[in-house]
C-alpha cells in the first residue's frame, strides 16, 4: 500500500483549506488523512487506489453504504435533472415530512434545515422563546454541532466556551452535567429550574462513546422537564433512523421528547437537518409563529428525495434486520476477542453502531455478561467498568487507539472512525465476509 497521492493532495490542501480539511475530525489521522477517491458498497478506495472496508460511513449519514439502492438513485437523478432547487415549495418536502411524522412517535410537524448544527441551533432558539427562559442543560461530552450554545466545557454553571470566539456571556446560559448522572440532573434543576428552557441530550452518547443510557435516566430527565415546564430535546441527529429503526431511538427507549433534532440519515447522504415535534411547538417557527427560522437550501428537493426514498426503501426491505444482525455479529465477535486478548476493553454499541473502548479495567470473571456489547445492564459483571459518561470514555487508552491501533487496522485494510470517540456504522452494503475480515484484523491489531 502506498499513500503518495493522499500525501500530495494533503500538501496541496494545506495551502487552501485550514488544516487541509473542511471538518476538523477528518485531520485526526496522522501524519495525514487518506483522501477518498470513491466508494463501493461497504468499501472505499483511496486516492492511491487501495481498497478498505469502511466503518466510517460518512460518520453517520449512509444507511446503504456507498451504493444507493436503485429507487434512491433514480429519485435523486430525476430531481437533479428537473433543476436542483427553486426557492419555492415542492411536493417532495411535504412527502418527506409526512413520512417522518407517520413513523416517529413524538413528531407531528417538522422544519427542515441543512445540517444537524442548524437543527440544534433552531431547537434551542425555539425552546428559549417558548419557555421565556435562557438556560439550556447539556451533557458533558455530548455533541450538538459547531454552535455557540453547546460548545462548552466545565460542569453545572461553571461552564466556559470550549472554543475561542464564543463570548463568556453566551455560555453562562449553558449548564453541563455528566450523562447518566441522575443526581447531577436533579441538582441543576434544583438550583436553576426556574430559568431552564430545556435539556438537550443525545439518547446515546454517540460522539464521545458509545455510551448507552442507564435504566431510568431518560425518564428522570423527562420528569424533571415536566416538573419545571422545560422542553426535553432529543438530539437524534446520529440515532434517528439508525437506532430503533424507523421509530428512532425514542421508540426503542420509549421516551417522548418535546422536540427532536434530526440530520445525517434523514437526508440519504446529502446535507440535511430537521426539527420535529408536536404542531403546538413547531408552529412557533416563522411564518406560523414568531421565532425566526429560514434557509435558502432548506427542504432542498434533491436531499428530500434522497432522504424519503432511503427511508421508504428501509420500510419495504430487510434493511434494519440486515444492519442490526451484522452489528450484533460484530459486537459478539469483538467481545470474544477482547475476553481473550484485552479483557479490560469494553465493547459498546447497539443496532447498527459499534465501538471498542480501550478502557483500563475490567472484571476477572465474565459469567453472565452482555455478549452483544455493553447495554448498561446492572446484573452484568462488567457493569461497574462500562463507561457511564464522557469522562469515563476519555480516561481510556486514547493514544494507543489513535497512534498504534488505528494504523494497524488500516494496514489490514480496515478503516475505523478517526478517533476513539466517534461511532462506527454498519450499513446494508456490508456483508458477513466484511465482518469476519474486520474481526480477524482486530484480532491481529489488538
Ligand atoms: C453530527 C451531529 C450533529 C451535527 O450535525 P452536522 O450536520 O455535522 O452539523 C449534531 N448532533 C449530533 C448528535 C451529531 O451526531
Amino acid at each position: 500500500m502506498s499513500d503518495e497521492h493522499s500525501r500530495d493532495l494533503y500538501d496541496r490542501a494545506l495551502s487552501v483549506l485550514p488544516g487541509g480539511v473542511n471538518s476538523a475530525v477528518r485531520a485526526a489521522i496522522e501524519p495525514y488523512p487518506p483522501f477518498i477517491q470513491r466508494g463501493d458498497g461497504g468499501h472505499v478506495v483511496d486516492a492511491d487506489g487501495d481498497r478498505y472496508i469502511d466503518w466510517v460511513m460518512g460518520l453517520g449519514p449512509l444507511l446503504y453504504g456507498h451504493d444507493l439502492p436503485q429507487p434512491v438513485e433514480a429519485a435523486v437523478q430525476s430531481h437533479v435533472s428537473e433543476g436542483p432547487m427553486y426557492g419555492m415549495p415542492t411536493e417532495i418536502e411535504v412527502e418527506q415530512a409526512e413520512f417522518v411524522a407517520r413513523h416517529v412517535p413524538s413528531v407531528e410537524m417538522l422544519r427542515f434545515v441543512n445540517s444537524g448544527t442548524e437543527a440544534t441551533v433552531s431547537a434551542c432558539r425555539l425552546a428559549r422563546a417558548y419557555t421565556g427562559n435562557d438556560k439550556i442543560v447539556v451533557m458533558q461530552g455530548g455533541y450538538h454541532g459547531a454552535q455557540e450554545t453547546t460548545l462548552v466545557e466545565g460542569k453545572y454553571d461553571h461552564t466556559s466556551p470550549s472554543s475561542p470566539g464564543i463570548p463568556d456571556s453566551f455560555v453562562e446560559h449553558t449548564l453541563a452535567v455528566p450523562f447518566n448522572d441522575e443526581g447531577a440532573a436533579h441538582t441543576v434543576f434544583e438550583e436553576h429550574g426556574d430559568d431552564i428552557a430545556g435539556v438537550l441530550v443525545e439518547p446515546i452518547l454517540a460522539n464521545t462513546g458509545i455510551v448507552e443510557p442507564v435504566d431510568g435516566y431518560h425518564d428522570t430527565l423527562r420528569d424533571l422537564c415536566d416538573d419545571h415546564d422545560a422542553l426535553l430535546m432529543w438530539d437524534e441527529v446520529i440515532t434517528g433512523f439508525r437506532v430503533g429503526g424507523l421509530g428512532c431511538a425514542q421508540s426503542k427507549y420509549d421516551v417522548e421528547p418535546d422536540l427532536t433534532t434530526f440530520g445525517k440519515l434523514i437526508g440519504g447522504g446529502f446535507p440535511v437537518g430537521a426539527i420535529g415535534g408536536p404542531a403546538e411547538l413547531v408552529e412557533h417557527f416563522t411564518p406560523s409563529g414568531d421565532v425566526f427560522q429560514a434557509g435558502t437550501f432548506s427542504g432542498h428537493p434533491v436531499t428530500m428525495a434522497a432522504g424519503l426514498e432511503s427511508l421508504r426503501y428501509a420500510a419495504e426491505n430487510d434493511v434494519y434486520d440486515h444492519v442490526h444482525g451484522l452489528g450484533q455479529q460484530l459486537r459478539r465477535g469483538l467481545q470474544e476477542i477482547v475476553q481473550d486478548q484485552a479483557p479490560q476493553y469494553t465493547v459498546t454499541g447497539t443496532d447498527g453502531m459499534f465501538k471498542l473502548l480501550f478502557t483500563r479495567e475490567g472484571p476477572d470473571d465474565f459469567e453472565g455478561h452482555c455478549e452483544g456489547g455493553c447495554s448498561q445492564r446492572e446484573a452484568c459483571p462488567r457493569y461497574d467498568y462500562c463507561p457511564k459518561n464522557a469522562a469515563d470514555v476519555a480516561a481510556g487508552e486514547t493514544d494507543r487507539w489513535r497512534r498504534v491501533f488505528w494504523p494497524k487496522m488500516k494496514e489490514r485494510g480496515v478503516f475505523l472512525s478517526q478517533n476513539q470517540f466517534e461511532s462506527q456504522f454498519v450499513t446494508y452494503a456490508h456483508t458477513e465476509d466484511d465482518v469476519e475480515e474486520t474481526l480477524e484484523a482486530y484480532k491481529e491489531a489488538l
